[in-house]
C-alpha cells in the first residue's frame, strides 16, 4: 500500500493518500461517541496494541488517559473519579501531552493526544501518537522536577460566582496540564465536600458558600483555612484551602482563584509539637502520670460531676512506706527508679480500671475513680496494695504503700474530701503501714 505514494510527485497527493498515510503512521486513532459512552479503535499499533481494545467504554479510557498517579498506572481513588465525567467533554479541538504508564513498564510513555470533535461535537476523533526520542522524555523529566516544586498545590481553579462556573482546573498531582471543565461551581462544591473529613464538612460548606465569599472578600483579598481532605490514594491529609478574589474595578465581578495546598507534613509537625507541649503541661516529668495541677483539677471536676449526677466518685491517696530509707540506703537515683516503677504499676492498673492517676508530690499519688462507690474503691485499693507488696522492685526488692480511700459526698468541698483521704493515709501509717483505710 505504501508503495502507492513512494514514487508519487508531491503535487499528485490528494486527501485519500493523506488518510492512508495517517493510517500507516499514526500510532492510534479512535472514534468516540460520548452519548453511549463508547469508543471504537480504528488504528492501533506499538504501545496502543495493549492499551486500547477494539472497542471499549469511553469513561474508562478517560480515567486511563488523565487520572492515574504520576509515576504508576494505578487508578485514583473513587472520589476523584467523578472528575472524569466532566473531563471527557469536548466542544472544540483539543491537544495535550500525556504521560502514560503501561503495566510492568518502568518509564512513562510520552504521548501526544489530539481531539477533533465532529457532527456538532456529538462525536470525537482521538489521535494518539507516542514520542520516541529521548529529548522529549528529558523534557518531561524536567517538568516533573518543576512539578515537584509546585507539587504542594494539589489543584487550583478559577471560579466565577456570578456565572456559577469553574474553569481551568490544574490538578498537578494528577497531571501537569490544564484540564477544562464545564462544571458548575455549585455542583463542584457538593462533589468535593465528600472528600473533606466529616467533621470539617460543615466548615468547608460555610467557607465555600457563594454568599459567604461575596460578603467576606473585598476585591484582591486572599484568605485561607486548614482542614483534612482525602488525597488521591484515599488517605486523609491536611490541606490549606486558599481563596483569592480577583482585583477588578467592577464591584459586581465575583471571580476567584481557588487553590488546595498539601500542608500535611508541616501540619503534622506542628501538631506533634503542640501535643508535646500539652503533655508537658499536664504530666509529671519523672513518672509520666498527671502532675499535681492536673490531678487536682481532675479531682475537682470529678467532685462537681458527682454533685451534678447520681454517679458515685471515689478518690484514693497512696504513700510509699519508709521511702526516705530507700534514698538513704540506695541513693537518690534508685529512689527515682522506684518512684517510676511504682507509678507504672498505678498507670497499668488505672488504664485497666479507667481511673486517673497523678503524682501529688514526693512519694504521694492520687487516683480518681469515677463511677466507683466506697466499697468498690476499697476493693480496688486492696488489690493495688497487694500488687505493690508482691512486686519485685529492681535494686530494692520490696516496698509497700499505705492507702487512704474515700467516696466523695454531695456537700463536700475539695478541701474536706482531700483532708479525709489525707487522714485515712495517716491512719494506715499509724496502724502499721501496708494497710488500706476507708473514711
Ligand atoms: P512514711 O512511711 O511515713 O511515709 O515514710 P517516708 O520515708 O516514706 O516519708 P517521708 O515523708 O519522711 O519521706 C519521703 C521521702 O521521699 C523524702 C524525700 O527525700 C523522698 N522524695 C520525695 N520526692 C522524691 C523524688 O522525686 N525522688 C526521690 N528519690 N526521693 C524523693
Ligand atoms: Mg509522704
Ligand atoms: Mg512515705
Amino acid at each position: 500500500m505504501s508503495a502507492d505514494t513512494k514514487n508519487k510527485s508531491l503535487y499528485d497527493f490528494d486527501v485519500s493518500d493523506v488518510s492512508q498515510l495517517i493510517g500507516e503512521n499514526i500510532d492510534a486513532v479512535i472514534v468516540v461517541d460520548p452519548s453511549i459512552d463508547a469508543y471504537k479503535t480504528i488504528v492501533r499499533r506499538g504501545m496502543f496494541e495493549n492499551f486500547l481494545k477494539e472497542s471499549g467504554i469511553y469513561h474508562d479510557l478517560i480515567l486511563d488517559l488523565w487520572f492515574h498517579f504520576n509515576d504508576s498506572n494505578e487508578k485514583v481513588s473513587g472520589d476523584y473519579q467523578i472528575f472524569a465525567d466532566n473531563t471527557g467533554v469536548f466542544k472544540s479541538k483539543y491537544s495535550r501531552r500525556l504521560k502514560l504508564f503501561l503495566e510492568n513498564d518502568e518509564k512513562p510513555h510520552l504521548v501526544q493526544l489530539t481531539v477533533y470533535p465532529f457532527d456538532d461535537a456529538t462525536k470525537y476523533i482521538f489521535i494518539l501518537d507516542e514520542f520516541v526520542d529521548s529529548e522529549s522524555l528529558q523534557e518531561s523529566l524536567t517538568s516533573k522536577k518543576i512539578n515537584t516544586i509546585q507539587g504542594s498545590y494539589l489543584f487550583s481553579m478559577y471560579i466565577d460566582l456570578v456565572q456559577d462556573t469553574t474553569s481551568s482546573i490544574n490538578v498537578t498531582e494528577i497531571s501537569d496540564d490544564v484540564v477544562n471543565y464545564n462544571l458548575k461551581y455549585s455542583d463542584w462544591r457538593m462533589m468535593i465536600v465528600n472528600m473533606i473529613w466529616p467533621e470539617d464538612q460543615e466548615q468547608f460548606l460555610l467557607h465555600t458558600d457563594p454568599e459567604y465569599l461575596k460578603k467576606n472578600f473585598t476585591p484582591g483579598r486572599t484568605s485561607s483555612y486548614d482542614c483534612m481532605m482525602r488525597n488521591l490514594e484515599g488517605n486523609y491529609i491536611w490541606v490549606k484551602l486558599i481563596f483569592s478574589r480577583a482585583q477588578t474595578y467592577n464591584e459586581e465581578d465575583y471571580r476567584f482563584v481557588f487553590m488546595v495546598q498539601d500542608n500535611h507534613e508541616s501540619s503534622m509537625e506542628i501538631l506533634s509539637t503542640l501535643q508535646k507541649y500539652e503533655e508537658m503541661a499536664i504530666k509529671d516529668p519523672l513518672t509520666g502520670v498527671f502532675n499535681h495541677g492536673e490531678i487536682e483539677s481532675q479531682f475537682n471536676s470529678a467532685l462537681s460531676f458527682c454533685q451534678k449526677n447520681d454517679i458515685p466518685v471515689s478518690v484514693m491517696m497512696l504513700d510509699l512506706d519508709h521511702f526516705k530509707s530507700v534514698n538513704d540506703n540506695y541513693g537518690h537515683s534508685i529512689g527515682d527508679k522506684t518512684l517510676k516503677h511504682f507509678a507504672k504499676i498505678l498507670m497499668d492498673f488505672s488504664a485497666e480500671k479507667e481511673t486517673l492517676v497523678g503524682r501529688w508530690g514526693g512519694e504521694e499519688f492520687i487516683i480518681v475513680c469515677r463511677g466507683k462507690n466506697s466499697a468498690q474503691a476499697l476493693e480496688m485499693a486492696e488489690v493495688l496494695r497487694e500488687k505493690v507488696s508482691a512486686e519485685l522492685f529492681p535494686d530494692i526488692c520490696q516496698i509497700t504503700c499505705s492507702i487512704g480511700v474515700t467516696e466523695l459526698k454531695k456537700d463536700d468541698t475539695f478541701l474536706e474530701a482531700f483532708n479525709r483521704i489525707d487522714k485515712a493515709v495517716y491512719q494506715s501509717k499509724d496502724k502499721g503501714r501496708n494497710i488500706v483505710t476507708l473514711l
